[in-house]
């Protein structure tokens, strides 16, 4: 998920709600849009429809302010439905889809932060409300963001570019991506493309290249992809993590990633330096045909 171009994060939140402010409304993950409209809106008002607890807000998009909250109740309003994030890929507007992911991690953290680790006393907003902090003892927390690596190993051989594609055990429907793993302490993110290489899947990897990275709210990972080189090593797939990990020709790929993963950017990028023209490339360019959000 990319925040889009014209979302501004001011911590700053305006003095009021503005008459046409986006709301993102959770009960636990998931969040309210609309059932008769498709593609899907999140509410748009100077009020939320639904009663709600403490608003948090998220940031301008388009101009127009963005707020957060739980609400009091799981039952939605009519014509209004509680959709978990992940089903709305491909059908809420990628911006709002960005935007809620933001809207989630932030209700999160104060969910979650209400209390001092260290004293248990009650924290309070800290930093403009970046943060919170533990009047009694100073303790000062902020969003936790845990990051995770990804590479995508490749090689080319006689019959042209391979690439190297896993199906991990906890994958929800059977398609393969580039390997995987959160950083664990102390180490570096080119440690951790080598350990998880070698722990996953077994196999000796070089020439490690930044590729990009991607907020990813399930919950609070920052995914940062690699490209590699493949070395040495047959494929052994590490029990428990790794279900089948095996060479692709360009010809025979599987089913891949969701077009809004890094995952597949990754793997798209990778096809296109020596096959602009593979089939695997159109269904990423739907995003460039969805267009900007100019009204919900
Ligand atoms: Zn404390």
């Amino acid at each position: 998920m990319l925040l889009p171009e014209n979302f501004e994060p001011l911590v700053c939140a305006p003095a009021d709600c503005g008459e046409d402010a986006y709301w993102f409304l959770f009960d636990q993950r998931a969040l309210l849009v609309s059932t008769g409209d498709e593609p899907p809106v999140v509410p748009v008002g100077a009020e939320p429809p639904v009663a709600c607890g403490q608003q948090q807000f998220v940031g301008l998009l388009a101009g127009k302010p963005c707020w957060a909250a739980r609400v009091d109740s799981a039952q939605a309003p009519e014509a209004w439905v509680f959709e978990g994030l992940r089903g709305l890929f491909n059908r809420l507007h990628d911006d709002l889809l960005a935007v809620a992911g933001r809207a989630i991690q932030l209700l999160e953290f104060q969910r979650t932060h209400r209390y001092c680790g260290v004293c248990a006393t009650e924290t309070v907003d800290h930093d403009e409300g970046r943060g919170r902090c533990c009047p009694a003892c100073g303790e000062t927390v902020y969003p936790r963001i845990a990051p995770a690596m990804m590479v995508l190993i490749k090689r080319d051989g006689p019959q042209g570019r391979e690439l190297l594609l896993a199906h991990g055990s906890r994958f929800p429907t059977v398609f393969y991506s580039a390997l995987a793993g959160f950083v664990e302490a102390s180490e570096s993110l080119e440690d951790c493309v080598h350990r998880e290489t070698m722990e996953e899947i077994g196999v000796k990897i070089a020439n490690l290249r930044y590729f990009a990275s991607q907020s990813w709210p399930f919950p609070h990972s920052l995914m940062i992809a690699f490209v590699a080189d493949y070395v040495s090593g047959e494929i052994v797939c590490q029990p428990g993590e790794i279900e089948d990990a095996r060479w692709f020709s360009l010809a025979a790929l599987p089913d891949l990633p969701h077009r809004l993963s890094i995952a597949r950017r990754l793997i798209n990028a990778t096809i296109a330096e020596v096959a602009p023209d593979h089939p695997a490339l159109e269904e990423t360019a739907l995003r460039a045909m969805q267009g900007p959000l100019t009204s919900a």
